[in-house]
């Protein structure tokens, strides 16, 4: 067996998982934990995109993900930029894993799915869809709900709505000071 390429071992698939993560929500660990168990390791990456204007900066979104699954030895988190398809031969993927959450979410994913098959043609494309709690939500709901005063307990983990709080404070000014 050569090993002049990165060839995956049968005993070694991985997936990475890519998103924005801003920030991460029940519905995004649903899909982790899903794909955890399909593969043996899962890389969840947070995409570097300099055109978007997130709530949280990168460093912080990395932070959170390593926190919340810092006891699972299967998931571990990075950041990329430029091309998924690229960067998923970079580290040596077997597949790219996506959430699917409604209808609504399936033209995009399928444009996406079917152009990286073009780029990529070895790369699969695995959708999961998880549990039907978690099937409205949405990062960008969460920061709309959490910061016009709602809750978003049960949605996204505890520690994520500790940052929003830090967040927020920092944001409007608030007692509470951010911390580095
Ligand atoms: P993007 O900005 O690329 O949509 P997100 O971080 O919002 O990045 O999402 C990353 C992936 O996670 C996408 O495949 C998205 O469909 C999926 N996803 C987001 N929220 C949920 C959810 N509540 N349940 C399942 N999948 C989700």
């Amino acid at each position: 067996m050569s090993s002049s390429q990165a060839e995956p071992t049968a005993t070694g698939r991985m997936a990475v998982y890519p998103g924005s993560f801003d920030p991460l929500t029940n519905g995004h660990v649903d899909i982790i934990e899903r794909g955890a168990r399909l593969f043996d390791r899962i890389v969840v990456a947070v995409l570097v995109n300099i055109e978007k204007r997130p709530l949280f900066s990168v460093d912080e979104r990395v932070a959170i993900l390593r926190a919340a699954f810092r006891g699972n030895p299967k998931v571990e988190v990075d950041t990329f930029g430029g091309l998924l398809v690229d960067y998923a031969r970079r580290k040596g993927a077997h597949a790219i894993v996506r959430g699917l959450r409604a209808v609504s979410d399936f033209e995009y994913e399928f444009q996406m799915a079917l152009m990286n098959r073009r780029l990529a043609p070895q790369l699969e494309t695995v959708f999961m869809m998880p549990g039907e709690q978690y099937t409205y939500i949405s990062s960008r709901l969460i920061k709309e709900v959490f910061m016009l005063g709602g809750s978003v307990g049960g949605m996204v983990p505890p520690l994520v709505e500790d940052e929003l709080r830090k967040k927020q404070a920092s944001l409007t000014g608030g007692p509470e000071t951010r911390q580095a």
